[in-house]
C-alpha cells in the first residue's frame, strides 16, 4: 500500500465528520460543533468515549474510523487549529503522548512499523482543520489486505472496544 493510499484512507474520517457537521449546520471554526472538543469534554478514559489516556493538556483516543487495529489520535484538549498555536506545555505534552502512543502500540500489537503524521489544513486533506491532531497507526508487512482502497472497505480483526482495552491496559499509569 502506498503512503498516498494510506493518507486517502485517513481522510475518510474527516469527510464523515465534515458531512455530519454540515448536516447539523455548524461552522467549521466553531468549537461547539467539534467532535474532538466533545471527546475532550467527555471525562475520564472509558470504553464509552474510547479515550485511552487523558493528560492535563492533551489526550489520546481511538480513531472511530481506524485504518488498522490500534490506530489512535493524539491531540490537545483545547480547540487549536495549528501546531504554531500550541503553547509550550501543549507542544511538549503532545510529543510526549505521541511517543508514548508509539511505545504502547508496539507493546500491545508488536507491529512491523508505524505511521505517525497529521493532515494540517484543508489543502493537506483535513476536513476538520479546526482541531489539530496527529495519527499513530501500526503497520504490518503485507497489510495491504486491511483495506480495499477503491471501495474503502476495511476488514478489521477486532472491535474498537477491544483495541481500546488492549491499549489502555498497556499504557503506563
Ligand atoms: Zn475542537
Amino acid at each position: 500500500m502506498s503512503l498516498e493510499h494510506l493518507w486517502a484512507g485517513w481522510r475518510r474520517e474527516y469527510i464523515v465528520a465534515a458531512t455530519e457537521r454540515e448536516r447539523a449546520g455548524v461552522r467549521a471554526d466553531d468549537p461547539a460543533g467539534c467532535v474532538f472538543c466533545r471527546l475532550a469534554a467527555s471525562g475520564e478514559p472509558s470504553e464509552d468515549n474510547l479515550v485511552v489516556w487523558r493528560g492535563e493538556q492533551v489526550f489520546v483516543v481511538m480513531n472511530a474510523y481506524p485504518y488498522a487495529s490500534g490506530h489512535v489520535l493524539v491531540m490537545p484538549l483545547r480547540h487549536v487549529s495549528s501546531l504554531a498555536a500550541l503553547s509550550e506545555g501543549e507542544s511538549a505534552q503532545l510529543w510526549a503522548a505521541t511517543k508514548q502512543a508509539v511505545a504502547t502500540i508496539e507493546a500491545a500489537y508488536d507491529p512491523d512499523g508505524l505511521n505517525v503524521g497529521g493532515n494540517l489544513g484543508r489543502a493537506a486533506g483535513a476536513g476538520l482543520p479546526g482541531h489539530v491532531h496527529l495519527h499513530v497507526v501500526p503497520r504490518w508487512s503485507g497489510d495491504t489486505n486491511f483495506m480495499t482502497s477503491v471501495a474503502e472497505t476495511r476488514v478489521l480483526p477486532e472491535t474498537l472496544a477491544l483495541s481500546w482495552k488492549k491499549l489502555t491496559d498497556a499504557w503506563p499509569r
